[in-house]
């Protein structure tokens, strides 16, 4: 008798050919009571296809098969710490010319000893664009699977879906689970929420250049990811996640410090004509001094500076003063603001400015140095 396993919950999950996918279970309630209407959205609309790893293997982009090692790049990191320390209150930008963060983290990427490394625990999860493969490629896919554990409507729904969906790979969810000693009904529970993130960050337009390909649109996009996953999870759980994430490469560890600080929705105008009426409204010693350093942060970010220091005093001085005035609604945590402007960056990648393209870079530089210390 074959059943489908989503009775109960409108979502739709095929196994495309996965033992392990049996043990797969989509009709608990705190699955579905984690989620927030957005992520919800998204999980009633895209399929999931479970899969064996053999077959994700197949499925993985070939051009998504990077990872930094943590251990690799902590002296680089490390370096940059300290030439931005010695920078920090620099009027002006260093006059020699120095090599590019990234130029320098892709060299060390480039002997794919860091994808050896992590494979196994990146490719747990994906989040695709299925129309991208074509009948021949799906058949084969289809071929890896034990046949036996499939139904002719899985057969169908994923030769004939053409928009995005989700693929979990049971096997190495359940290694992943035995490995730390844990349910592997959390770990499922993590890798499903965060290729939901994905999903919810989806705005790239067809053709538009994807910031993934770059390690710093990477950074950004899998510590969002993971930002997403870990905040429907709280207590003991939320710490097994966070468990969970120290075992992923370093791409994947900004999560935390990426609700901090806000990128690229401030007007530099706007704040500071607002700020120099502020300033000569209340008149005081005090307003004088902090109007000095958002001055300065302002002028920073007017040149293309995006830095964490200049970025933390203006997200201080927005949540403390300029709230009700600003796009930010008092209620929204910073990090589901960050989500907001990752997405419409992405929608305009294409005519974004430079700059703000810089400060997106320099973001993801500053998630990698907090994700990886
Ligand atoms: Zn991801």
């Amino acid at each position: 008798m074959r059943k489908r396993k989503t009775v109960g919950v409108p979502v739709q999950v095929y196994n495309l050919g996965s033992p392990a996918g049996a043990q797969m279970d989509f009709e608990r309630d705190e699955l579905w009571s984690r989620m927030d209407a957005e992520m919800g959205k998204k999980a009633v609309s895209l399929p999931v296809f479970l899969v064996n790893p053999d077959q994700m293997d197949m499925l993985y982009p070939p051009e998504y098969r990077r990872a930094l090692d943590p251990e690799r790049i902590r002296p680089l990191l490390q370096e940059e710490v300290e030439r931005e320390a010695r920078n920090r209150y620099r009027e002006r930008e260093p006059e020699e010319e120095e090599p590019d963060f990234f130029d320098r983290l892709q060299r060390s990427e480039a002997d794919a000893r860091g994808w050896t490394k992590y494979s196994k625990v990146v490719t747990v999860g994906l989040y695709f664009r299925l129309q991208q493969y074509n009948q021949q490629f799906r058949d084969s896919v289809l071929g890896k699977g034990d046949p036996s554990l499939r139904t002719a409507e899985a057969e169908n729904a994923f030769l004939n879906h053409q928009a995005p969906a989700i693929f979990l790979c049971c096997e190495r969810i359940v290694d992943w689970a035995s490995r730390l000693g844990i349910s592997h009904h959390l770990v499922m529970d993590k890798v499903y929420y965060h290729e939901l993130g994905h999903a919810i960050m989806d705005t790239l337009p067809d053709g538009a250049p994807n910031p993934y390909l770059e390690s710093w649109g990477r950074i950004v996009e899998e510590s969002l990811a993971n930002a997403v996953a870990f905040r429907c999870f709280r207590g003991r759980e939320a710490l097994w996640v966070q468990r969970l994430i120290q075992d992923q490469p370093a791409e994947y560890r900004g999560y935390a410090a990426a609700g901090q600080l806000l990128v690229s929705m401030l007007d530099v105008k706007f704040l500071r004509d607002w700020f120099r009426e502020w300033l000569h409204e209340y008149d005081s010693y005090w307003w004088r001094r902090i109007g000095h350093r958002i001055e300065y942060a302002l002028d920073r970010l007017e040149r293309g500076a995006w830095h964490p220091e200049v970025a933390r005093t203006l997200t201080e001085v927005l949540r403390n003063l300029l709230m009700p005035l600003t796009q930010i609604r008092s209620h929204e945590r910073i990090d589901s603001q960050k989500i907001t402007e990752w997405r419409r960056f992405k929608r305009r990648i294409a005519r974004a400015e430079p700059w703000i393209h810089q400060a997106w870079k320099d973001f993801a530089k500053h998630l990698l140095i907090e994700g990886v210390s």
